[in-house]
């Protein structure tokens, strides 16, 4: 993050732009809305900054900018419309000490000015470090469909009634009830009654929560998919965006973990490879005493959670503890794995049937059943399969398989990592040694494009995440 997003305080403070053109006007609107002292410094300055000036809306001073211009200035606008004059007025303000911005020009500013979505009290910036401002305005145009018009007065509402809720608990307790304020309550008693009816609305509310009991703790068994946030229910994104803790397996990647809230306590368990990991009875434990002392709780588990997850053995310690529990499903790496080489995982008149095995169970490798899985047709989904593909390369051939059966290795499925290598039963050994990420290797599938390798970054129809509406 080079440059780091924050928002200034400009009552009292000065902002003064060197230029009266165009170019000068259009970042006035903006800094206008703000309370600003605004200095303009322009010898020929157009209609609209003289006008401005007459109404007294900013301090023209009709010259360029020379030295002390910017002395204890917030910030300063190069905005000439003129390469030489901007770099001569940013080398003056930066020798004054102030922060500049030279319009269009990345590599002069010091800041840049964001896109910005205005539901005030509520803005939303964004930035793009310089690199498209056309992303940038496209982004506003889904967040400006996304929030509300009302978004500014039931925040300002909020802003107001602040103090009033003090008398809640910190934490999940006066979160709870800034959620229900802005995802049904406020909009409701806006509909209802418009901006006048809100603060009585808000009381209400408040009384109601603090005769709530508090709300127990729980734990959500989520699946987080496998890998690209794309691929996440709304519900996990939901349960995330609540969680006080969540406790993820270390194959969770990081673009997924962001989505928690920020406050969030995240615990990493869980295997990493054949490395160390966490025990199971450790797991549960941390998942009970989170639960107990009140925190929703998310257990997030690659994949689906019903899947080669040990979800039973979770559940059975939750209920042993008497905490209250709900299963989240998600996509398997089986599913986005078929999704990567373009098949179907069931093919009418090739499988009707398909197996999803593990490589190795506790046990070490998993014994199976190798002769139905052998027959011509068949089709299996082998999960955590690296170490054991020799093995299970051994037992298939031994009990009659084809060598030339097809065999898929994704690794990395819908991640950037993303490799799809095709080859046989013969093959597999040596296409399952050559991955390094997680991979499942599909059996008795053939690649639609032989020899294509797919790149989950460069997967058409990727578009930017639609943005949440603001619960916060
Ligand atoms: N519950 C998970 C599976 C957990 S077992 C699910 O439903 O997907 C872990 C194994 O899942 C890994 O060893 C690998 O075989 C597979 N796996 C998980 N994520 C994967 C991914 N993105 N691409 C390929 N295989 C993956």
């Amino acid at each position: 993050m080079q440059y780091f997003p924050l928002f200034l305080d400009l009552t009292g403070r000065r902002v003064v732009v060197a230029g009266g053109g165009a170019t000068a006007a259009a970042k006035l609107r903006l800094v206008l809305r703000t309370p600003a002292e605004v200095h303009v410094l322009a010898a020929a300055p157009c209609a609209e900054i003289a006008a401005w000036a007459a109404e007294g809306r900013l301090v023209l001073h009709r010259r360029s900018i020379a030295a002390g211009d910017a002395r204890g200035a917030a910030l300063v606008y190069a905005a000439s419309g003129e390469a030489g004059e901007d770099a001569r007025a940013a080398a003056l303000a930066r020798a004054d000490g102030a922060l500049v911005n030279v319009v269009d020009d990345l590599a002069l500013s010091d800041v840049l000015t964001p896109a910005i979505v205005d539901r005030g009290p509520v803005t939303v910036a964004i930035g793009t470090s310089g690199t498209g401002p056309v992303l940038a305005r496209r982004i506003k145009a889904a967040m400006e469909e996304t929030l509300p018009a009302g978004l500014g007065a039931l925040a300002a509402a909020a802003g107001a009634f602040r103090a009033a809720a003090e008398a809640l608990p910190q934490g999940r307790a006066r979160r709870d009830l800034w959620a229900e304020w802005y995802d049904s309550a406020g909009p409701r008693a806006l509909a209802a009654g418009g901006e006048a009816a809100l603060p009585a609305a808000l009381a209400g509310l408040l009384a109601r929560h603090l005769g709530a009991a508090p709300r127990p703790g729980r734990v959500d068994l989520v699946g987080a998919g496998p890998g690209d946030p794309d691929l996440l229910t709304l519900r996990a994104r939901r349960l995330l965006d609540a969680a006080d803790v969540v406790i993820h397996d270390r194959l969770v990647p990081q673009p997924i973990l962001e989505l928690a809230r920020r406050e969030a306590t995240l615990l990493a368990v869980g295997k990493e490879g054949f490395g160390p990991s966490v025990p199971q009875a450790e797991i549960n434990r941390l998942m009970v005493e989170h639960a107990r002392a009140g925190a929703q709780v998310v257990r997030l588990k690659s994949g689906d959670p019903g899947i080669f997850g040990r979800l039973d053995e979770e559940i059975a310690a939750l209920d042993a503890a008497g905490v209250e529990w709900a299963v989240v499903p998600g996509i398997t790496a089986a599913a986005a794995a078929a999704a990567a080489v373009g098949q179907g995982l069931t093919q009418r008149g090739r499988n009707s049937a398909l197996r999803l095995l593990t490589g190795h169970d506790v046990a070490g490798f998993a014994e199976h059943d190798w002769r139905a899985l052998a027959r011509p047709g068949e089709v299996a989904a082998i999960y955590m399969g690296r170490r054991a593909a020799r093995f299970l390369q051994g037992r298939l051939i031994m009990h009659g398989a084809d060598p030339e059966t097809p065999v898929a290795v994704v690794e990395n499925a819908s991640q950037p990592g993303q490799r799809i290598r095709a080859a046989t039963l013969a093959g597999l050994p040596e296409a399952a040694a050559a991955t390094e990420g997680p991979a499942v290797i599909l059996y008795g599938i053939v690649l639609r494009r032989a020899g294509a390798v797919a790149d989950a970054a460069t997967l058409p129809g990727r578009a930017v995440p639609a943005p949440k509406a603001a619960s916060a």
